[in-house]
């Protein structure tokens, strides 16, 4: 029984290939993640290094709460199953399961306890003199795992286990694996490009492609939530249908526009989430709807397509269409045009007929033309809210405040202006004032909709705020953009600053021994990272690593301004930037720029400032890659 982190890996070949990278994730004990992707997007290359076949670019992964980066793989306590089963063909079914036991030198009595017991949960109890050739694919597969069984590890990764076998069997397999996980109620890495292994047997999955983890969830929240296009035409059959819209709001509605001037109508209620620059009636955006969630009707309500083929499966029937062109006339040749329906009961639909289609509206999707991302995060990543400005006061919200200095100088005396404000840039404050119309539970985290007219704010709230109450809150004026007529002029503060610079290493006498001692260099500032950081760097990038230049990121609110008497970066204040509620000043120093955070009565024209080396993290410039 174990648990694992994967906490940013990446996998750079030696001929450079980016295999994975930045890969992250908590696996808890017990869990069964399913890594899915197609051919080619880092799967196995992932699962080779857990179990130690493969090293380890950058990042760093513990089983339990050891770091095995380094470790040997017959010391990590895994056992591992291939595709190609990799069995012994001189060797019986006992032997092959027997043998990793006896290099083990376990004694010949305790190995056969295990074999046995392994066997009758496998139901191979009758082939234990076989050899492999003398059965079948799926026997072979579960003599595979019987020779994983037996060793009783901690994790158990599966590369692809299934796929040499025909489809039946694979149903069965499939079964059997997962009653064998809640059984030995061990951790299970399971590897497959097969959405329906992953779907019907993962408490989590991966969905990866080239190389980049896309989504981390539940198959009902894959399902159910996609984070982008591509989730969403991996996880379901018949695949998800596409379509490139235009979206108008019109009071209570949206009207989803397509290309061909078709037109249905959503209630504004059930994408409220998507940020009002997509609901102009101008942006092309991608609608995508599951064959699933269209129900047919022959009355003229709805998308218009002509039936260009039908299946019937007996517990339901697929559709499908192509829409009809500007004219309304249908034409085969197009290929965007392609609709596909799912539904049960209908047997009086038939190829040449013309149907509607209508959409559920409580399971649309929307997607960015471009990124492909959702528009319907499940916490939208901002609001924008129009403002101006009087004199030395803002007007927003229907509420008249204090313009912040920074404001005002960015907009050079434009009165008119746009703030994006993402949700947890809401807090509790005096300022603003609005109703709560609902409050929504995200993960751990709790969504309020606060009304704003005819649309909502949302805001990140703490669980005491209750719906139907007057929410009163100010923003953190440096984490909102600023816009003019749809031109940033003020950027929000990013809560990291990052520095480039280098690093170096010393080799000291200490006790007779020799000791290397690592350090970053920014300008004249040396600070001493850990022993283990400075390994890894010099691991990554070799000897180079002492030529290279290197990224050094550190949490703003972990910068502090230091006397003359501790080691720091000397610096130069060119500005104060006045937010209102919180003050910078900008710094000059190694001819980059930082800002640091300072009280009202700051006041001074050079700073030291300082940094503790463990709140570092280390980025590669050479292949943009996180180090440590
Ligand atoms: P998957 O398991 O998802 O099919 P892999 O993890 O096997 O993908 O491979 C990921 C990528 O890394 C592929 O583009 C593959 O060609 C490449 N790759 C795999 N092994 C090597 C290697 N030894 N050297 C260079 N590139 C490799």
């Amino acid at each position: 029984m174990a648990n694992l982190k994967l906490s940013h890996i990446y996998k750079v070949y030696e001929n450079g290939h980016k295999a994975v990278n930045d890969f992250s994730i908590d696996i808890a004990d017990q869990e069964f993640i399913v890594f899915v992707g197609p051919s080619g997007c880092g799967k196995s290359t992932t699962l080779r290094m857990i179990a130690g076949l493969e090293t380890i670019t950058a990042g760093d992964l513990f089983i339990g709460d050891t770091l095995v980066n380094d470790m040997e793989p017959k010391d990590r306590d895994i056992a591992m199953v291939f595709q190609s089963y990799a069995l012994y063909p001189h060797m019986t079914v006992y032997e092959n399961m027997a043998f990793g036991l006896r290099n083990r030198k376990m004694p010949e009595e305790e190995i056969k306890q295990r074999v046995l017991k392994a066997a009758k949960m496998l139901d191979i109890e009758d082939y234990l003199d076989r050899q492999p050739k003398a059965m079948s694919g799926g026997q072979r597969q579960r003599v595979a795992l019987g020779r994983a069984l037996v060793r009783d590890p901690k994790v158990f990764l599966l590369d692809e286990p299934l796929s040499n076998l025909d489809a039946k069997l694979r149903a069965t397999m499939r079964t059997e694996i997962t009653a064998l996980h809640k059984s030995l109620k061990t951790t299970f890495i399971y590897v497959t490009h097969d959405q329906v292994e992953a779907m019907t047997m993962g408490t989590r999955i991966v969905v990866m492609k080239l190389g980049y983890v896309q989504q981390i969830d539940t198959p009902m929240n894959l399902y159910n939530e996609p984070y982008n296009k591509f989730v969403a035409g991996f996880i379901g059959t018949p695949q998800m249908n596409f379509f490139d819209v235009k979206l108008l709001r019109d009071h209570d509605k949206v009207i989803i526009n397509f290309a061909n001037n078709d037109k249905v109508t959503v209630p504004y209620e059930k994408v409220s989430k998507i940020h009002k620059s997509y609901l102009n009636g101008d942006t092309t955006v991608t609608f995508g709807i599951r064959p699933e969630h269209i129900s047919l009707n022959k009355k003229g309500d709805g998308l218009k397509f002509i039936v260009t083929n039908v299946e019937n499966l007996g517990n339901e029937t697929i559709v499908y269409g192509k829409l009809g062109d500007h004219l309304g006339e249908f034409t085969m040749k197009d290929e965007g045009n392609n609709i596909v329906v799912k539904v049960v009961d209908t047997n009086d639909i038939a190829v040449g007929d013309v149907v509607y289609a209508t959409p559920n509206p409580s399971k649309v999707h929307f997607f960015d033309a471009e990124t492909e991302v959702t528009l319907m995060n499940k916490i939208p990543l901002y609001n924008t809210l129009t403002a101006k400005h009087t004199g030395d006061k803002m007007e927003l919200l229907d509420h008249s405040v204090a313009l912040p200095e920074v404001f005002r100088e960015a907009l050079k005396g434009k009165d008119s202006f746009e703030l994006s404000v993402p949700p947890h840039a809401i807090v509790p404050g005096k300022d603003f004032q609005l109703k709560v119309a609902r409050i929504e539970d995200v993960d751990d985290k709790h969504l309020a909709y606060l009304v704003n007219g005819d649309s909502y704010l949302f805001a990140l709230v703490d669980d005491k705020v209750k719906e139907g109450s007057m929410y009163d809150f100010s923003l953190l004026n440096d984490k909102v953009n600023v816009a003019v007529d749809g031109t940033n002029v003020l950027e929000a503060i990013a809560d990291e600053e990052t520095l480039l610079g280098h690093f170096t290493k010393t080799e000291v006498k200490e006790n007779g021994d020799r000791v290397l001692h690592f350090f970053y260099n920014i300008g004249d500032y040396v600070l001493e990272a850990a022993p283990e950081q400075g390994y890894k760097i010099n691991s990554i990038d070799g000897d180079n690593c002492y030529k290279n230049t290197y990224r050094y990121a550190v949490s703003r609110e972990k910068i502090r301004l230091v006397g003359a008497d501790e080691a720091g970066l000397d610096g130069k204040v060119t500005e104060i930037l006045d937010y209102g509620n919180i003050r910078f000043a900008k710094v000059n120093a190694d001819n980059q720029e930082l800002l640091i955070h300072v009280d009202k009565d700051f006041k001074a024209d050079k700073v030291r400032v300082a940094f503790d080396s463990s709140d570092v993290s280390v980025y590669s410039t050479r292949i943009d890659m996180k180090i440590c």
